[in-house]
């Protein structure tokens, strides 16, 4: 049946509180499996032990946050899509950085590993995208991902908004836009994958200490205690 010309089309009183609430809902189920993930995870790796390889991940073309030359080196692998890798982000990063990198002893690396299908990909080639371009906004830019990532992780990356986070942190959007077409970052994304493939990575965000890998990425005290222990062999 037609609508009455003229008749509203916003949504009465009653409408919108039932979408607010269902928007609510939504949130809260979120957060919920989140946290439930965080704890599955803690609760897994409780029986697990670090995985120690013969040899580090190569960080070669890979960003690297402090200094290069850092005697210890930590490597997430992550994804921007991934809501535990936004927790990491958050939570971890910062004491890490304060701790260790901001100190000289740890350099930080990040290695894609775009598990969540198509946008997982588009972020990852963004990110690479300046990195090559303009690898001194490659941090900030990184950050911007994460916290344009909405608590529901619905579908959020798009390339506007990609270009939109461009314009956030200062760098030319016709070149990243430029890059995004001709997909020009591919083959690094590429090497991401052989990286964490040859790593086999099950889950993100995974936390590397060296050849070393953690079982929990959310235990900080397990992860400064294997640098701790890097540093004083190093010494
Ligand atoms: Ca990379």
């Amino acid at each position: 049946m037609a609508k009455k010309k003229g008749a509203s089309r916003k949504p009465s009183r009653q409408q919108g509180s039932g979408i607010r609430l269902a928007i609510w809902i939504t949130v809260a189920v979120v957060a919920l499996l989140v946290l439930i993930t965080i704890i599955s995870l803690i609760q897994q790796s409780q029986d697990k032990k670090p995985v120690a390889f013969d040899d580090p991940p190569s960080v070669e073309g890979q960003p690297i946050m402090g200094d290069p030359n850092a005697p210890v080196t930590v490597v997430e692998f992550g994804d921007y899509k991934c809501p535990s890798c936004k927790y990491w982000d958050i939570n971890l990063l910062p004491k890490l950085k304060a701790d260790y990198i901001d100190t000289g002893k740890v350099r930080y690396v990040f290695i894609n590993v775009p598990f969540q299908g198509e946008e997982s990909v588009l972020a990852a080639l963004a990110s690479e995208a300046v990195l090559a371009e303009h690898p001194e906004a490659f941090w900030d830019y990184h950050h911007a991902l994460f916290a344009a990532q909405p608590v529901d992780n619905r579908p959020w990356v798009t390339t506007d908004k990609l270009l939109e986070l461009a314009d956030e942190v200062g760098i030319d959007r016709d070149k990243l836009a430029q890059s995004l077409m001709a997909q020009g970052t591919q083959e690094a994304v590429q090497a991401d994958n052989a990286l964490h493939n040859a790593y086999r990575i099950q889950y993100t965000p995974t936390i590397m200490v060296d050849n070393l890998m953690l079982p929990d990425p959310f235990d900080y005290e397990a992860i400064r205690a294997a640098i701790e222990e890097r540093l004083g062999a190093s010494e």
